[in-house]
């Protein structure tokens, strides 16, 4: 990896950053989910850095893929357990960084338990690490404090424009060959649950991401197919960011633009126990002394 793409992951990372210590500061209970979601997105385009996806808001059970919906009036709640997940990029180089917020001491233990099994996955993020020992390392961390790690939700190795290459990071003890490489950029981020430890899809979506252009029925579809592919070809993108069409109208388009195959939606993603859940993130540059970009 050159010094300039090194670079500008680092300054990604350092909006991200920012972006988390925003939202520490003003998710509260009362606060509306859609106002926090519209500051969030803000204060990464104020830094003259832009979002990678929109940031992600789960609550509870919901362990991500959650975000604020069109005239969404949802607040937060006493005992709400908040996960953040921020995405912001800088010509396509991207930091990937969660938090998990809550506002009583019940479920600071399973936060805990996320956020140290991050930490001790990052003191392995070296040249050579064969990434099931990263997996194994969050997995009897989190046992460690008597939860599970949610299985099937995985960190993931970034490229330009393109948050998940294809190849995962496990959260779990896993038979692989891939071995970290000097200069790979990663996301890792432990998911920890007092639930079963998987998760399934919930029927919500908000987010979507353009997969490719096909002719559908609907006029309003096909505007829209050619916005988003103007837009945002290859990263995601929320329902609440389109101004047009609105209302059902909005959710018509959409719904006929995935079953053509031209859209590709992210429904939120339910802990199949129904367990509370806490998500850690950070995003990783790869070097015999790792570069941490989110912190
Ligand atoms: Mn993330
Ligand atoms: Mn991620």
């Amino acid at each position: 990896m050159d010094t300039e793409t090194t670079d500008k992951y680092i300054e990604a990372g350092k909006t991200a950053k920012k972006a988390i210590e925003l939202a520490k500061k003003i998710v509260k209970p009362g606060v509306s989910i859609l106002e926090t979601a519209q500051k969030i997105e803000s204060e990464i385009m104020k830094n003259n850095a832009q979002i990678a996806f929109p940031v992600n808001i789960s609550a509870n059970d919901f362990a991500a893929h959650d975000t604020a919906f069109p005239n969404d009036t949802r607040v937060f709640r006493d005992d709400d357990i908040i996960k953040i997940d921020i995405g912001v990029h800088i010509d396509g180089y991207i930091a990937d960084t969660a938090v998990t917020i809550c506002f009583d001491n019940s479920k600071a233990d399973l936060v805990k338990a996320s956020e140290k099994a991050l930490e001790n996955a990052l003191k392995i993020a070296c040249p050579g690490t064969n990434i099931g020992d990263i997996g194994k390392t969050i997995q009897e961390t989190i046992e460690s404090f008597g939860y599970k790690p949610v299985s099937n939700l995985s960190g993931h190795y970034l490229g330009q424009y393109m948050i998940h290459t294809g190849t995962s990071i496990p959260n779990i003890e896993t038979n692989t060959d891939v071995v970290l490489k000097e200069g790979d950029a990663i996301a890792i981020e432990p998911f920890a649950t007092d639930g079963a430890g998987a998760i399934r899809d919930g029927s919500r979506v908000g987010i979507y991401r353009f997969l490719e252009n096909k002719s559908v029925r609907l006029q309003s579809a096909r505007k829209l197919l050619q916005f988003v592919q103007k837009n945002y070809s290859t990263l995601p993108f929320a329902a609440r960011w389109l101004k047009e069409p609105r209302g059902f109208m909005l959710d018509a388009a959409l719904k006929q633009l995935v079953q053509a195959g031209a859209l590709h939606e992210y429904p939120v993603l339910k802990e199949v126990g129904n367990g509370m859940v806490a998500q850690a993130e950070h995003t990783v540059l790869v070097f015999d002394k790792p570069i941490v970009t989110t912190v």
